[in-house]
């Protein structure tokens, strides 16, 4: 029996709805679905993404396939070639960021375990293909140049009047961490804590970047308000551990980016459960579910736990953070974290697409 020719018209109507994970807007109408030809029950089509969306390759592919499978019953097979699309990022504000999204990572308290979730968040997008940049601004007790392994860096170099900024494992990183000495305490005035993080914002030559991560100073506002005045920001992450007496200050670090205008894109529970590297039984030290529990009540995402792993304090000390990305025991826990912020992401932009940004002129 001959198989009915499938037209090209007729697979573009069933996936003439797919949101792009980016805008929210079409794919096809973007033309990120293309080069569609029909061979018998098999279609061949082009799938193109953004770098921004690179984590998200597997699950887009996985629904233009099962779109095409179960809208044409006549078809068996569906190929496809993945490209880039290119899409520039905006320019944020007026301080002249190049990036599509920045993301806050802040705690209600320190010691959580904010900066190493920031450093693998940060990690683990780049690792899939995103262009991504990790500001320190934890200005009272900047330890991205330690978990990085760039504490050796002293001062920091320039190009006209741009901050050159530290590039570790292919992520350019800054931190206040480079220009003081890490014994020194600081004791930062509002104004000049406004200005030392608005200077790395807008002087440093971060390039183009899809994600901008920025480890926050755990519990106070004060730089979530400078940058929620100098940019668009994308979100807060929360990070958490267990323990109801952690989470109360979680709860008020939720209510500060809230009271801020920072939407909070959701939480992470780090330090949940000891993953005995010996047996890989998990013993629950701290607790387990407390933060799914109290994001669920706050009405925030959940996005998922890292267990307390003796390996991850070990390369946070030595500076070999990104190799917990590879770590079959931890890296799955850490991607897990940044593939649930991008499709959280990717279904705020499908509720409320992202308009195209209008060239700004002068
Ligand atoms: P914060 O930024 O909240 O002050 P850090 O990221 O500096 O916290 O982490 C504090 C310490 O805890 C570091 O030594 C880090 O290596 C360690 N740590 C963080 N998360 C874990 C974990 N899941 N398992 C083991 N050690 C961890």
């Amino acid at each position: 029996m001959n198989t009915p020719q499938v037209d090209v018209a007729l697979v573009q109507q069933v996936l003439s709805n797919m949101p792009d994970p980016e805008t929210g807007r079409g794919m096809l109408k973007q033309n990120q679905l293309r080069d569609i030809r029909v061979e018998g029950s098999t279609v061949h089509l082009t799938v193109a993404l953004t770098t921004h969306s690179a984590i998200l390759w597997e699950d887009v592919c996985r629904e233009v396939r099962e779109r095409i499978l179960a809208g044409i019953p006549t078809i068996e097979e569906v190929v496809i070639e993945r490209v880039v699309h290119p899409r520039p990022a905006p320019r944020l504000g007026q301080i002249g960021l190049t990036a599509k999204s920045v993301i806050a990572v802040g705690s209600g308290k320190g010691g959580v375990g904010k900066s190493t979730i920031a450093a693998c968040l940060a990690y683990a997008l780049a690792r899939a293909g995103s262009r991504v940049g990790l500001l320190d601004a934890d200005v009272y007790g900047p330890s991205i140049p330690q978990l990085t392994g760039t504490a050796e860096t002293k001062g920091v170099a320039t190009d006209g009047n741009k901050i050159v900024p530290v590039i570790k494992d292919g992520i350019p990183i800054m931190s206040i961490g480079y220009l003081i000495p890490p014994d020194q305490a600081v004791i930062w005035r509002g104004p000049m804590l406004h200005g030392a993080v608005m200077q790395f914002l807008r002087d440093t030559q971060w390039g183009e970047l899809d994600y901008l991560i920025v480890d926050m100073p755990p519990g106070t506002g004060d730089v979530a308000i400078t940058l929620s005045q100098a940019l668009p920001l994308t979100g807060a992450v929360v990070v958490c551990t267990p323990q109801q007496l952690a989470l109360l200050d979680a709860v008020k670090a939720v209510a500060m980016f809230r009271k801020v205008n920072i939407p909070v894109l959701g939480m992470v529970e780090n330090m949940s459960g000891f993953l005995c590297p010996e047996c890989g039984k998990q013993y629950d030290i701290f607790g387990k579910g407390g933060a799914r529990a109290k994001a669920e009540e706050l009405d925030v995402p959940f996005l998922g736990e890292v267990p307390i792993v003796p390996a991850l304090r070990e390369r946070g000390d030595a500076g070999t953070t990104a190799e917990n990305l590879s770590d079959p025991l931890l890296g799955p826990y850490l991607t897990r974290v940044a593939w649930q912020l991008v499709k959280h992401l990717a279904e705020r932009a499908a509720r409320q697409p992202i308009t195209p940004q209008l060239p700004v002129l002068g």
